[in-house]
């Protein structure tokens, strides 16, 4: 598949997936040691003949690692230093279902609500970033805001340059758009700026995908150093920059680092956050901001997609920020996640064996930590599975062969009480793997 692919200067999933639709139509077949063969071509039904209906269309590639991985988690008395989310009990649902009672008390919050979402949410968030409200476009969730970015502002083609590794779910849309991925090496300081002149000049690269603030796997940040760095090359160079910030309001430090977009003088940047990391993934609320041109295109092609956010959740964010719940909920929750983030330091520190390495974050969700040579996260994770123990290998987020040795650990979703014990079962079994 591989080679054809290179061969015919397409994506290996289209490739696949023309495979995909042969095989449904029973016209090609796999057979070991002979590769796929094609076996006939459509016949004619004969007149009257019911033939079973088949569906076109391409299908995404299915992941057998979150297969893997839910299996350990559903064991009793596993740890899951895999998930993505925050444990039930920091969402705020006590202000939430206070909110909500006051938001239902008339139908207001039941209609469609504007294309480019609802006015005050739009408001509340432009006051915040220092924009006027053209600058905001309300989406259901980052996951669409990227999507539609890709499908407005990107064409077959077209080059991206994208940190490796990258938020695992960006890969999958610029794959489907048909673009070009040009990775960008990411280290303690977050991405590496040296290096992107030259990139800049080889591939001319219609933007640069970046998760500048608690980097997801990573956990890194961008140095404010770099960030200007980054915007200079942006303008020099006509670069567009897409800025995932789904974290950035889950700071541990008094003074985070600004926005790449704060630093912006030219509309370089187009700028994705969400509620999904700091109030709730099941909002489905995030937002863009960028220039008003750019809002427009992205709210027509949404008209398109899902036509709306649902304003009942938007009208609830928007009580939420308005009477100072957010405020409220963040000052709670920063110190939460920051004593999470310690407890799984420390339980590291104390029990990892000599060789393994990690990043400390300074806000956000995860913990990104290397294995010595030769050791694989793949092969650790089957280890870990047998002690009950759960994380996501390094190379799931596009990495390839950079990242085998990484892996991600959450600590958002285990509690305190099961972040020192997950961690020694999980030392166990890297020790397992040493002795081997
Ligand atoms: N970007 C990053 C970096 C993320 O980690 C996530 C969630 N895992 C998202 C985007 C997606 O968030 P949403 O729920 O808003 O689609």
């Amino acid at each position: 598949e591989r080679t054809l692919a290179v061969r015919l200067g397409v994506n290996r999933t289209t490739v696949v997936n023309a495979y995909r639709e042969l095989a449904a139509e029973g016209l090609v077949e796999g057979r070991v040691g002979h590769g796929t063969v094609v076996l006939r071509l459509p016949e004619e039904a004969a007149p009257g003949a019911v033939r079973p209906m088949r569906w076109a269309g391409p299908t995404e590639a299915e992941e057998p690692l979150m297969a893997d991985i839910s299996a350990i988690v559903r064991r009793p008395g596993a740890v899951s230093f895999a998930h993505g989310e925050m444990s039930p009990e920091l969402y705020p649902t006590g202000a939430l279902r206070e909110l909500a009672g006051r938001v239902l008390e008339d139908g207001t919050a039941l209609g469609y609500g504007p294309i480019a979402g609802y006015g005050p949410l739009r408001e509340a968030i432009a006051a915040e970033l220092g924009v006027t409200p053209e600058h905001v476009l309300i989406l259901a969730g980052s996951q669409i805001a990227l999507y539609l970015i890709s499908r407005v502002l990107l064409q077959p083609g077209d080059t991206v340059l994208v940190e490796m590794p990258s938020y695992v779910n960006s890969l999958g849309i610029f794959d489907a758009a048909g673009v070009r991925v040009v990775p960008v090496p990411v280290d303690r300081d977050g991405l590496v700026v040296d290096g992107l002149d030259e990139l800049m000049l080889r591939y001319q690269p219609k933007l640069l995908f970046t998760l500048p603030t608690y980097h997801n796997p990573l956990g890194v940040t961008l140095t404010l150093e770099r960030r200007r760095r980054l915007i200079q090359l942006a303008a020099r160079h006509q670069l567009g920059i897409v800025e995932d910030d789904p974290y950035g309001r889950l700071h541990f430090t008094a003074h985070p680092v600004p926005t790449l977009k704060s630093l912006d003088p030219g509309d370089y940047v187009i700028y994705i956050s969400s509620f999904s990391k700091s109030v709730s993934p099941a909002l489905r609320l995030a937002w863009i901001v960028a220039a008003p041109p750019v809002v427009e295109r992205i709210a027509r092609a949404r008209g398109n997609l899902d036509f709306r956010a649902a304003l009942l959740n938007q009208r609830l964010m928007e009580a939420f920020l308005r009477e100072g719940r957010m405020a409220e909920h963040l000052a709670a929750l920063r110190p939460v996640l920051k004593a999470r983030r310690d407890a799984l330091l420390e339980a590291l520190q104390a029990h990892m064996p000599e060789g393994v390495t990690w990043y400390v974050p300074e806000g956000g969700y995860h913990v990104w930590c290397t294995l010595p040579r030769p050791l694989t996260a793949r092969r650790l994770l089957v280890e870990a599975g047998r002690e009950g123990v759960a994380f996501m290998p390094g190379d799931y987020y596009g990495a390839g062969q950079l990242a085998r040795r990484g892996f991600r650990l959450n600590f958002s979703y285990p509690r305190p009480e099961q972040i020192g014990p997950g961690v020694q079962r999980l030392a166990r079994a890297v020790e397992r793997l040493m002795r081997e």
